[in-house]
């Protein structure tokens, strides 16, 4: 599935619509340049995933979770692995204990380090000239 948006509010209904296809227990990779929109994307799937708290930037934070309220998906869990240099730190997360059947994962940046993430989904941003950004959803 790849389409172009416009602008953020364009993003996050795309970001609406994939998130419809969601079971619970996926891991879902976002990959893009800083600005891109992976953050904004994840902020409408989180939305449509019935999480009214306000979604961040877990630049910082590393990782935060949501409770979310739809059908088998009761948690929401958004990671950002910009600042990580190395695989320990990952390790440390001990993130085989999040992915739970009751979860949808989100990880920004997962390729700044050498981790196979076993992925369901990979969504990939790009810049396609102003707002414009083209949004690719690989299965
Ligand atoms: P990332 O997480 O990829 O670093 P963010 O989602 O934090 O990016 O920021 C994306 C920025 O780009 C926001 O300031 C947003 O308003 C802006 N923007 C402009 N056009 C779009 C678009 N079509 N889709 C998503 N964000 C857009
Ligand atoms: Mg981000």
């Amino acid at each position: 599935m790849q389409a172009t948006t416009h602008n953020v509010l364009e993003t996050q209904a795309m970001a609406a619509e994939f998130a419809a296809t969601l079971h619970g227990g996926e891991l879902i990779l976002l990959i893009g340049d800083l600005g891109a929109g992976k953050t904004a994307f994840v902020q409408g799937l989180a939305t449509a995933l019935g999480v009214t708290a306000r979604v961040t930037s877990p630049t910082f934070s590393i990782m935060n979770e949501y409770p979310a309220d739809r059908g088998a998906i009761r948690r929401v869990v958004h990671l950002d692995l910009y600042r990580f240099t190395n695989e320990n730190e990952l390790r440390a997360l001990a993130l085989d204990d999040e992915r739970r059947p009751d979860s949808v994962m989100l990880i920004e940046w997962p390729n700044v380090i050498a981790h196979d993430f076993t992925a369901d989904v990979v969504i990939a941003i790009e810049h396609a000239g102003g707002d414009a950004r083209t949004i690719t959803i690989t299965r």
